[in-house]
């Protein structure tokens, strides 16, 4: 992010505009419609301020004289459009003396670029692409404008006008917080998005005790919560809108290594973050201290987020913190996450399940040599069932060894899939007898393996067939 979007308070001072044309035109209107007080220098010498009405004409000071020795006094903002030579002129001028400057269509010059903007009164959007790209800014746009309610603007100006008198009423300020989230999630908002104003202010007004409208605990305090949330295997765009709203939520957020940063980003902008995850050859802070770290969290008003990788109820020790969570008596909930080996079997084509091929799935975890020891094997020996591995690179072998010896085909397809939906994919295919090399193939972990006929059906096993196909080829060609 090189241009930090900040909104401008046009009432303060005129902006100077320099130009001419169509394009000066263009931001006059702008300019205008944010009701700023503007004074022109058209460089062509032709002040048209056709198309304007009167209101907005009489803030438009139609200046003479040359703009470079204009008097910057007062001046605000400065911007060029249409004005050739004289934008660059203006922009050292405007720099000299530490003026945001932006000179149209030239970011060498400029201090400040414009946005393209959603404008529903008070309720404002700015998109930018730090000058890259206008016609990707105006796409992003249209899909703001097409998700936002028409009457967004209205929803706002609504809460503008009670923030003053809640304020009063309620001076904690999580407690506040929660008060509007309930008014704008509520049918009170719902009332202003359907136009209903008049009835949504007469419920605002009948709310006798705005503390426990917002939920506050006997204490008066907020009521804190704990939701363990799955973050999935790494796209953001694969959280669900649950788990983007607990984040939006949240005051805290505990979250394993597992979790990418994208996914981080997402959670509030005031939301305290806390790493709790162990890393490969590195102990975290320990189940035990993670527990007392989310009820004391709860137990002091805070929504905690207890974020992790994939889903939480599978390998995730999710069962072990809602028991906490239960004896400790905090309020909790649990939203899914796409586990891993489902990210990996849509991403790479692994059909799971297979009409009369595949009518199983097992999901196991071989995290240690160890661990792939105490498995039975032999319940895994069904040709028909998948068998999706978690923590099983490094026990790879010992996966190999035990299937085999219960008597799995050493032709059976397995794949291993890492880093599933991340930019940085990757996927090794072959047969069960290749297993321990296939991992040696992969850059680094995590990853799943999948064991199992329907691993034929995937993408890059058909991608390798055809490969090897096209290779005797050209071999026969030889
Ligand atoms: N709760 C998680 C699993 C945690 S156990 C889930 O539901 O996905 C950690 C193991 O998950 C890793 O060793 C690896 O086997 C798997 N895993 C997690 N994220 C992964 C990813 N992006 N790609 C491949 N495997 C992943």
């Amino acid at each position: 992010m090189r241009f930090l979007p900040v909104f401008l308070d046009l009432q303060t001072g005129p902006v100077l505009l320099v130009g001419a044309g169509d394009l000066a035109r263009a931001k006059l209107r702008l300019l205008a419609a944010a009701g700023a007080r503007v004074r022109w220098y058209a460089t062509d010498g032709h002040h048209d301020l056709d198309g304007l009405d009167a209101t907005d004409a009489a803030r438009i000071e139609c200046a003479e004289g040359d703009p470079l020795a204009a008097d910057l006094r007062g001046v605000i903002a400065i911007l060029c459009a249409g004005a050739g030579d004289i934008g660059p002129a203006m922009s050292a001028r405007a720099k000299a003396v530490g003026l945001p400057v932006n000179v149209m269509d030239d970011l060498t010059h400029s201090t400040f670029i414009f946005p393209a903007i959603v404008d529903r009164g008070d309720v404002v959007v700015a998109v930018g692409t730090g000058g890259a790209s206008p016609v990707v800014a105006r796409r992003v746009r249209e899909r703001i404008e097409a998700m936002l309610p028409a009457r967004i603007g209205d929803l706002a100006t609504f809460i503008g006008r009670w923030r003053k008198s809640i304020h009063g009423r309620i001076p904690e300020f999580p407690l506040r917080r929660r008060f509007w989230e309930r008014v704008v999630d509520g049918p009170i908002g719902a009332l202003v998005l359907a136009g209903r104003g008049d009835e949504a202010e007469a419920a605002l007004r009948d709310i006798s005790d705005p503390s426990a409208f917002a939920g506050a605990s006997v204490s008066g305090q907020a009521e804190g919560r704990v939701t363990l949330v799955g973050a999935g295997p790494g796209d953001p765009d694969l959280l669900t809108i649950k788990a983007l709203r607990a984040l939006q939520d949240a005051d805290v957020v505990f979250y394993d290594e597992l979790v990418s940063s994208e996914i981080l980003d997402r959670a509030r902008r005031d939301a305290s973050r806390v790493p709790v995850g162990r890393r490969v050859g590195k102990p975290g802070i320990g189940q035990d201290a993670i527990n007392k770290l989310m009820i004391e969290a709860a137990k002091s008003g805070q929504r905690a987020v207890r974020l992790k990788g994939g889903d939480s109820f599978v390998f995730g020790r999710g069962g072990e913190e809602v028991e906490a969570l239960r004896k400790a008596g905090v309020a909790y909930s649990v939203v899914p996450g796409i586990t891993a080996g489902l990210g990996a079997a849509a991403q790479f084509e692994v059909p799971l399940t297979f009409r009369r091929e595949a009518l199983r799935i097992t999901f196991l975890t071989a995290h240690k040599a160890k661990d792939a020891d105490v498995v039975d094997w032999s319940a895994l020996t069904d040709v028909k069932m998948t068998v999706v591995v978690y923590m099983g690179m490094t026990a790879a072998p010992s996966v190999r060894a035990g299937l085999l010896a219960a008597g799995r085909s050493p032709q059976t397809p397995v794949g291993v899939f890492a880093r599933v939906t991340r930019p940085d994919a990757q996927a090794a295919v072959g047969t069960l007898d290749e297993l321990p090399a296939l991992v040696e193939k992969i850059d680094g972990g995590p990853a799943i393996l999948i064991i199992g006929d329907v691993v034929a059906h995937s993408a890059p096993w058909r991608y390798q067939n055809l490969n090897q196909v096209i290779s005797k080829m050209l071999e026969a060609a030889e």
